[in-house]
């Protein structure tokens, strides 16, 4: 891998565009980061102490629309990090042509050790360091990795005390009362479920006989696990970031989300009452989840989990990007090899971000739409974007159907 996950994510671009005439001014532009905030956010500790967490906000690029992207607080969060997940938002905006640009912040915190209440200070206090950054039509928040409706509800109301207006459409995935979009909580899963239901229709393989394993039981993989099996999918395999567990036969998925609901950890299914022992599985680590001998793999925890180290252990023959980056460019030309077909993030993950894109038309509109009418104009963007990238040549965008962000 090279350096920096910036440096990582140009790679790519650098063999995307191999496919595709697009002017060298604008490659040199969609090289570097439009504007990055580096932030210190001060917080009062519920002891009285005052602790400062580093974060950042990073608008990437903005020539196809105000500029849009979720929020993460993990303990790994860096500027680079936060650069190349801005850098990818672009092109998802612009893979679903979705009327934005690309953007990304987070704050590098382990927000599991916070209370309630210092995390809703930090999140006010990441609003009030950035407030002069973002905007309804400058750049729009939203949820992603360790945050949730909560913290975008205390992220706009933030917002909207310092503006001194009701602004609802500077963060999205708020909660519905504050103005959310009905559906936008299961989009990236439903997105992600509309995506391997096209690809599937095409393959002989009925889902019965489809085996999956899953990395990742937050809220992407444990509603899309959901969804796939009541599809009928054979999920053998799930996990979260303690570990995992593995049936041949399939696991029964509702059983599993309501465990790990009431508990909070996957471990909880290592449990031997009623319900555990339904269905036989054995515990397995993360690593051997990836090199399961399965039909499709789906990565939907973290970054970099498939790299140029165990590429080679890869058995699945199909791998739907769920997580943003979860394979590493060094890991190409391995998977290339083995004739593995990777769905890429930047597709596959992006009913997150479409939905938002619903989101805040409603907000400007004032005008809310059904259930059903969210998930339908979901399932018709998906699936004819999966669409088009497979129809096209080399599975790339002819030079007509280029997006507009390539005008420098
Ligand atoms: N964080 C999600 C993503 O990476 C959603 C972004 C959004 O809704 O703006 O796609």
């Amino acid at each position: 891998m090279s350096d920096t996950l910036l440096a990582d994510a140009n790679l790519r671009l650098e063999k995307a565009l191999r496919d595709v005439t697009i002017s060298q001014d604008a490659i040199e532009r969609l090289t570097h980061p439009k504007a990055s905030l580096s932030i210190a956010i001060p917080v009062r500790m519920d002891d009285g102490s005052l602790r400062v967490f580093p974060g950042y906000r990073v608008r990437y690029d903005d020539s196809r629309g105000p500029t849009k992207g979720g929020v993460r607080f993990h303990p790994n969060v860096s500027i680079d990090e936060v650069q190349s997940l801005a850098f990818w938002m672009t092109f998802k905006c612009a893979v679903l042509n979705l009327p934005f640009g690309g953007a990304k912040g987070g704050v590098t915190v382990n927000p599991k050790a916070l209370s309630k209440l210092e995390l809703e200070r930090l999140s006010r206090g990441y609003v009030d360091a950035i407030a002069d950054f973002i905007g309804t039509d400058v750049d729009i928040l939203a949820p992603d990795v360790y945050t949730n409706a909560m913290i975008m509800g205390w992220m706009m109301d933030e917002y909207s005390i310092i503006r001194r207006q009701f602004s609802p459409g500077v963060v999205t995935g708020k909660p519905i009362a504050m103005g959310g979009s009905l559906g936008r909580e299961t989009a990236t899963a439903m997105g992600a479920f509309f995506v391997i239901q096209s690809v599937w229709a095409q393959q002989t393989r009925s889902p019965g006989e489809t085996s999956i394993a899953i990395q990742g039981f937050g809220n992407a993989g444990a509603i899309l696990a959901d969804l796939l099996f009541h599809a009928g999918y054979k999920i053998v395999a799930v996990s979260d970031s303690q570990g995992g567990i593995y049936a041949k036969q399939g696991l029964d998925i509702p059983s599993v989300r309501h465990l790990k609901e009431s508990s909070r950890k996957l471990k909880a299914v290592y449990c031997e009452d009623s319900v555990c022992s339904s269905v036989d599985h054995q515990v397995i680590t993360n690593a051997d989840l990836l090199a399961l001998d399965v039909d499709i793999l789906i990565p939907a925890a973290l970054e970099n989990q498939i790299t140029a180290e165990n590429a080679d252990r890869i058995q699945a023959n199909h791998i739907f990007e769920v997580a943003n980056g979860p394979i590493a460019s060094s890991a190409d030309t391995t998977l290339e090899a083995k004739n593995i077909q990777v769905f890429p993030d930047i597709l596959v993950n992006a009913g997150g971000v479409t939905v938002s894109y619903f989101e805040w038309v409603q907000n400007r509109s004032g005008f809310y739409w059904t259930l059903e009418d969210v998930n339908d104009r979901l399932q018709t963007k998906m699936v004819e974007e999966t669409a088009k990238i497979q129809r096209s040549p080399k599975n790339s965008p002819s030079p007509s159907e280029l997006p507009r962000m390539f005008t420098p």
